[in-house]
């Protein structure tokens, strides 16, 4: 039987409705649909997609169990690599990764990966999530600094070697960027809930509200724990660095992001947060951040958003899926054009900016063509709030209070490929070692630091 060329459709809010609530777009696939797409796996002897993976998931077993109906086998073979698959079957880049590498593609899509990891673990949660045997203690003791997917993933996977772990969190919530980051029309709370719920349930224990490097020091945990990782991330915001940016109504992508998610404005007008969003928004930047803000900025009643970015739509980082959807809600693209100031009124709240179109010249750094200001190009656009989501830098905090410890020309802790700082009991990973990445490298990176840490815990 010839192999259909085309994934299957994820079903979907309809945009005119969608941006009138921040309940999740996509509505996943049914089992029919799910068996079916796994279907068009070819089970290849070489198993590209596996490579594509940074936690190594044995894609075309799990999928083999999907296209039985087997799915409590295929959950069993999905966990025994990540804890986190309903996070990864949502956020992840798999067109870069799994799905970038299927054979498929040769001659049309790829299996729907990320969508049958999403299916597998929706229906997991559904029924009831079983905890896997844990080994039986070491009577080792490890502290993880952060409890986003770095130091999550890093957490379960120790735990499960049978080691005694303790996250410590500097925020009130687990998830790191998934519970303050990413929307909740993206990820909802409720799914990173029920993850981090199967992490305390292999024996992790989190403790809330305490700022590594202010509370407490890395050398104070140290007189207490054989070995600690550090999974911060990178969090710092950067600015634009042009005029007006402390006008009132500019906010960095995370404050607004932050405030969006952790003080419940998704929840808006159930909870009457101080998040002020004019009627006109501005985002600058065209990644994933960017997407999440302008999208956000339409549901929080926004009657324009836009994004602003200086260089075009080939060189846009958001995956091409965020893109689809922001345009699809409406989401405005002003590209090749760069903001020269902010302009405010009488009583410094933010009314303008002035911006300047660009042009494309030879590739930079980056490998991407570089922008260049084209000369008495500018003009100003009425906006009200400007979000700037030009990336971030791991903070500073735990990276200058730890004495002796490398780092980085970026700020970011130096590591090897497996996670092992200069420090021989200091381990990390995830933003704060590679700047800001993805979850499932940062999941990876958990990952292959647990492994250091066993092996550092097994010589001690
Ligand atoms: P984080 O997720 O940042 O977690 C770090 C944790 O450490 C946080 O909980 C923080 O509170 C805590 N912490 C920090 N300092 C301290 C301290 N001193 N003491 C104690 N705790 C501390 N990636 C994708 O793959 N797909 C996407 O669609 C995607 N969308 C994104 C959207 C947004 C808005 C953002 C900001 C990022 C997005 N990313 C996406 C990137 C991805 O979320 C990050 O790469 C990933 O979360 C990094 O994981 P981490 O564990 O290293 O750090």
């Amino acid at each position: 039987m010839a192999v259909r060329k085309t994934k299957h459709e994820m079903p979907e809010q309809l945009p005119k409705e969608r941006i009138k609530n921040f309940n999740e777009v996509p509505y996943g696939y049914d089992e029919k649909t799910a068996i079916d797409e796994a279907k068009r796996c070819l089970q290849c002897k070489n198993r590209p997609c596996v490579k594509g993976c940074p936690v190594e998931i044995d894609i075309p077993d799990f999928i083999k169990q999907v296209a039985l109906g087997d799915f409590d086998k295929a959950v069993e073979i999905l966990k025994t690599k990540t804890s986190l698959p309903a996070v990864c079957g949502r956020v992840c880049p798999y067109e870069n990764q799994c799905e970038g590498e299927c054979t498929l593609l040769k001659i049309g899509e790829p299996v729907a990966i990320g969508r049958l990891e999403r299916f597998l673990a929706d229906y997991e949660r559904k029924k009831g999530v079983k905890t896997p045997k844990i080994k039986t203690s070491t009577g080792k003791k490890v502290s993880v600094i952060g409890a986003g997917p770095a130091g999550l993933t890093c957490a379960g996977d120790l735990a499960k070697m049978g080691h005694n772990v303790t996250v410590f969190e500097a925020l009130h919530a687990p998830g790191g960027v998934l519970m303050y980051g990413i929307p909740e029309f993206r990820l909802p709370k409720e799914i990173v809930n029920a993850e981090v719920d199967y992490i305390k349930k292999l024996g992790v224990k989190i403790n809330y509200d305490i700022v590594v490097g202010k509370t407490i020091t890395v050398d104070d945990i140290l007189k207490d724990y054989d070995a600690v990782f550090i999974g911060t991330g990178a969090g710092l915001p950067r600015w634009l660095k042009v005029p007006g940016e402390n006008l009132d109504g500019v906010y960095s992508a995370n404050e607004f992001l932050t405030r969006v998610n952790m003080m419940k404005a998704y929840r808006f007008p159930e909870y009457d947060t101080p998040v002020k969003i004019g009627d006109v928004v501005a985002t600058f930047g065209a990644g994933n951040v960017a997407m999440d803000c302008a999208r956000t900025a339409l549901r929080l009643g926004a009657k324009k958003s836009y994004i602003i970015y200086r260089r075009s739509d080939k060189e846009m980082p958001a995956r091409n899926e965020e893109i689809h959807h922001a345009k699809e809600e409406g989401v405005i693209f002003k590209l090749l054009t760069n903001p020269v100031k902010f302009i405010g009124d009488d009583t410094g709240l933010l009314k303008e900016v002035e911006v300047l179109k660009m042009e494309l010249g030879e590739p930079d750094d980056s490998g991407r063509r570089r922008p260049i200001p084209i000369k008495g190009s500018n003009y100003k656009i009425r906006i009200n709030t400007a979000l700037v989501a030009i990336g971030q830098s791991p903070n500073p905090l735990i990276p200058t209070t730890v004495k002796g410890l490398k780092i980085g020309k970026w700020g970011n802790i130096e590591t090897d490929e497996e996670g092992r700082t200069n420090i021989p009991n200091i381990f990390a990973g995830g933003d704060i070692a590679t700047g800001a990445a993805t979850v499932i490298l940062a999941m990876g990176a958990g990952k292959r630091a647990a492994r250091s840490i066993d092996t550092y815990l097994k010589k001690i």
